[in-house]
């Protein structure tokens, strides 16, 4: 008799990245998409992206549902509900549980304000617990004991899922792995376009350690949080509302194993590879102001010499 082989690749659960997502628009007050759109992944996982007309950011947001617990990963850039109506759009698709609706907990892969400005439309409902973004709170009510080198688990019945730390673009960032669909919904720490690094020696040890924790296990698609790529793999304008011919959302196991050599090979200002770029935004800036102030203090000397000229010709 021949014991039947399973594998941690064979229980994955499938799901469909077979979605077209609205590009935004040129004029957003004359044909602006609808405020949210939602693809559902399989039965129990769901992508919502925030409209381009929106907010340019145009987040992407995940809900995962188990047996016991819902789990929404990020509330995206909007606060108002009647821009946004996330809240009302998440309750409607959580199952029915014990006469109400199934207990939805809320994280984030990072403080920034546009994966949490729309946590006020979930703090007062029943059953809706939201994780704080502040370091401390979020390490504390997480679980994690020895960040950032330990992986928590949270149990959503049914469902496990990994975190991870992965700061470096901001000290809050960790990223989830769902166990069931193999998804790793990585934030703004792997995704389409820029990734803005704001701690080096952070983020190289991060991408280290999240190539190490997938050396064993399977990785279906990494989900970021936006799209900031042309398929050609030009970055759209910062701010720009219309995103033409976007590049794929998802991202593959190849592009997170080669970011640890890019990240070695950082000069620490910009480097531009097929599905990212590497950028440190406040060291461009500060380049940007020594080039200003070295052509000033340019402009001053050769003014004051050719006065120093003009002087000495009239005085002839
Ligand atoms: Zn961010
Ligand atoms: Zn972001």
């Amino acid at each position: 008799m021949h014991l039947c082989h399973t594998s941690a690749a064979a229980q994955i659960v499938p799901g469909s990245m077979d979605v077209h997502w609205q590009p935004g628009a040129k004029d957003c007050s004359a044909t602006p998409d609808a405020p949210l759109q939602v693809h559902a992944y399989n039965l129990q996982t769901f992508i919502l992206r925030l409209s381009l007309c929106v907010d340019s950011e145009a987040n992407f947001i995940y809900l995962l549902i188990g047996s016991e617990l819902a789990l929404l990963i990020d509330t995206g850039a909007e606060a108002d509900p009647q821009k946004l109506p996330l809240a009302r759009q998440v309750l409607e698709l959580l199952p029915a549980k014990n006469n109400g609706k199934l207990p939805l907990l809320v994280v984030h892969t990072h403080r920034h304000l546009d994966h949490r400005a729309g946590d006020p439309q979930f703090q007062s409902l029943p059953a809706v617990e939201v994780v704080p973004t502040e370091d401390n709170a979020m390490r504390q009510r997480l679980g994690f004991t020895d960040w950032p080198n330990d992986v928590v688990q949270l149990d959503l019945g049914g469902r496990t899922v990994d975190v991870i730390p992965t700061p470096g673009h901001d000290p809050t960032h960790i990223g989830f792995y769902d166990r069931q669909t193999g998804l790793l919904f990585s934030g703004d720490f792997l995704l389409p376009g820029r990734l803005v690094i704001n701690d080096l020696a952070a983020v190289r040890k991060s991408a280290r350690r999240v190539v190490e924790f997938f050396l064993t296990r399977p990785l279906t698609h990494i989900l970021g949080a936006h799209i900031e790529l042309a398929v050609e793999g030009n970055a759209f304008g910062m701010g720009s509302q219309y995103h033409p011919n976007e590049h794929r959302l998802e991202l593959a196991k190849e592009d997170l194993l080669a970011l640890p050599t890019a990240l070695d090979h950082f000069n620490g200002f910009y480097a531009k590879y097929p599905a990212y770029i590497l950028t440190n935004p406040i060291r461009n800036l500060a380049a940007v102001g020594v080039t200003t102030l070295a052509l000033i203090v340019l402009v001053v000397w050769v003014v004051v010499k050719w006065r120093q000229r003009r002087r000495a010709v009239l005085s002839n």
